[in-house]
């Protein structure tokens, strides 16, 4: 992170991806509302209705991107074990956070960019 002088934002229009998959923004009224569980699209916006389910259909990456980052943690943390030799507690202890807030992450980003993307195809 960058701490640049807090001027107020010249950009309009869309919140950035990152931090509208942090923060679960809808792309129509940017309320906090587009998931309804840690890495689970809600089906609508609570505010202005937007169809959030009609937006995720043909995600189905989702499965696949998470199959890969699990196997890429995976195969780090086969390679720490062959590398380190640390005890296999602290393999556990290192890698079960790091796999599920990985994971959870990359899923918010790919669903939002996802839905973000979707919304943007459908303006006029
Ligand atoms: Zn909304």
């Amino acid at each position: 992170m960058r701490s640049g002088p807090s001027g107020p934002s010249e950009q309009k229009g869309q919140p950035g991806v990152v931090s509208a998959a942090l923060s679960g923004l809808c792309p129509r009224c940017g309320a906090k509302t587009l998931f309804a569980a840690p890495a689970g699209l809600a089906d609508e916006c609570r505010a202005c209705g937007l169809d959030f389910l009609s937006l995720e259909r043909g995600g189905r990456f989702v499965g696949i991107l998470t199959m890969l980052l699990a196997l890429v943690l995976i195969l780090a943390a086969l390679g720490i074990d062959e590398w380190l030799r640390p005890p296999l507690w602290l393999i556990f202890a290192l890698f079960a956070p790091l796999t599920v807030g990985s994971v959870l992450v990359a899923l918010r980003l790919y669903k939002t960019m996802w839905v973000y993307h979707q919304y943007e195809e459908r303006q006029p």
